[in-house]
């Protein structure tokens, strides 16, 4: 199977791309007139290549920093490791469960990846994710093991992510000054709302369900400071976002209902982690960080519905150096709403096999609405990916999908943020990509 195929994001990724130019100016309204009737244009526009695999002249693929600085990054013309582990697999050098093992290795850059395998250029297989989460009980017993650590919550024991070490930012040259903006109206929280409750994490909680419990949870290890102190940022971002993003979406599924996954209260969970844990005495995702272009990811996980198009809960993993990063509000913004989205719609947008792209516009365009201060660091990039970009707006190649926030942007400037929110609701029921982009289509009736 082509690389491409397995990239996108059931576990969806935030890669920031910072495109080499960089503008602190909103973009301009996108110049794409619906083609044909009033139906959005889903198809390739002219000129492009008919090569989903084609590199992008100029643009990032992941694996590249996102501060705005220093020199452009090379052209994603090599090979994805996905791409390496692939062609192995093709070649019968590994079988299949191998080649997914692989696969979330490199996907957090795990040392036991076998060195022929690593390369430079990644844009995050998250697809991996996805297909070890749904395969794991049909998969060899001590593959499946290698694999439960990175699905669990990092609460859980099991997860490579839990440690009372939490080694703050161990290997990591932290990419950025820590410079956090927090909105001007001041954070609500301090480090005396963390509370220790779970092994050696413990959170700070706000919101208020409909049942009466806390909406939300941001967790992190006790005993840290540096870490307690990241959650309060953290827990000021989900305050600042939370209600806004919930009153036009409606809320995350809650995580009740008895699954072995699931924390069980209802609140959308937020895990802080440490981008090296020692965990028997190896570093587990050594390379899960910021200059490799993986932010942050919204897992789904139980309890989802039975149909194809299942609507599921899930929680959020971001590493304590995005929050503190000048992208640390946006990715929050961007991770709670694809909670929001799991809601509508969770297993129907991977059903072609491949995560449709309209759930990552409407990320990115969450970022933009939700979250404007950050536009110049976290979104604009995005604009002058999407004008270089030879790939239409349903394409997945690359980082498309993300650039295709314009879209909803138009969708905005068309009916104002109830559209996107309309088209989620359309997509509820829809599996794979011809219903989903019909059911988006569906949304685009002339304004009155
Ligand atoms: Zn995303």
């Amino acid at each position: 199977m082509a690389a491409g195929t397995w990239r996108r994001a059931f576990v969806a990724f935030v890669a920031f791309a910072i495109a080499a130019c960089e503008t602190a100016t909103p973009p301009a309204a996108p110049s794409m007139a619906p083609t044909g009737s009033s139906s959005p244009s889903l198809t390739k526009p002219p000129g492009q290549t008919a090569s989903a695999e084609t590199p992008t002249p100029g643009r990032t693929a992941g694996f590249e920093s996102p501060q705005p600085s220093g020199p452009p990054p090379a052209p994603d013309s090599d090979p994805t490791s996905a791409d390496l582990i692939e062609a192995a697999l093709a070649a019968g050098t590994i079988d299949a469960p191998t080649a997914l093992l692989y696969r979330v290795y490199s996907t957090f850059s795990d040392l036991r990846l076998p060195e022929e395998y690593r390369t430079p250029v990644s844009a995050g297989d998250d697809w991996a994710m996805f297909q070890a989460q749904t395969t794991i009980d049909t998969l060899p017993p001590e593959i499946a093991a290698e694999l439960r650590p990175f699905l669990a919550r990092p609460t859980a024991r099991e997860s490579v992510f839990h440690g009372a070490a939490a080694t703050s930012y161990l290997p990591l040259a932290d990419p950025f000054a820590p410079q956090l903006v927090l909105p001007a109206l001041g954070n609500p929280y301090g480090p005396g709302n963390f509370v220790c409750d779970v092994g050696s994490w413990g959170h700070i909680e706000g919101g208020t369900t409909l049942a009466g419990g806390p909406a939300w949870k941001v967790w992190g290890v006790c005993n840290d400071t540096a870490s307690i102190n990241d959650v309060v940022k953290a827990a000021g971002y989900m305050e600042l976002l939370y209600g806004a993003e919930v009153a036009l979406m409606g809320p995350p599924k809650p995580d009740t209902g008895g699954g072995v996954d699931e924390a069980g209260d209802g609140a959308l969970d937020v895990y802080l982690i440490s981008s090296c844990v020692s965990r028997a005495g190896r570093c587990m995702g050594t390379e899960f960080r910021t200059d490799r272009g993986i932010l942050a990811y919204a897992q789904v996980t139980a309890p989802c519905d039975s149909d194809a198009a299942a609507r599921c809960s899930s929680f959020i993993v971001i590493p304590r150096a995005t929050i503190v990063s000048p992208l640390g509000a946006s990715t929050v913004a961007h991770e709670l709403f694809h909670t929001l989205e799991f809601n509508h719609n969770a297993y129907g947008l991977f059903a072609s096999g491949d995560g449709n792209w309209f759930m990552e516009a409407s990320s990115v365009w969450s970022e933009h609405y939700f979250y404007p201060a950050g536009r110049p660091a976290a979104v604009h990039p995005r604009f002058s990916g999407f004008q270089s970009g030879p790939f239409g707006l349903s394409d997945t190649a690359g980082l498309n999908e993300y650039d295709s926030y314009v879209w909803p942007l138009f969708m905005e400037q068309l009916g104002g943020k109830a559209k996107i929110a309309a088209a989620w609701q359309k997509i509820e029921g829809q599996a794979g990509n011809e219903a989903i982009d019909a059911a988006i289509d569906g949304t685009m009736v002339p304004p009155a």
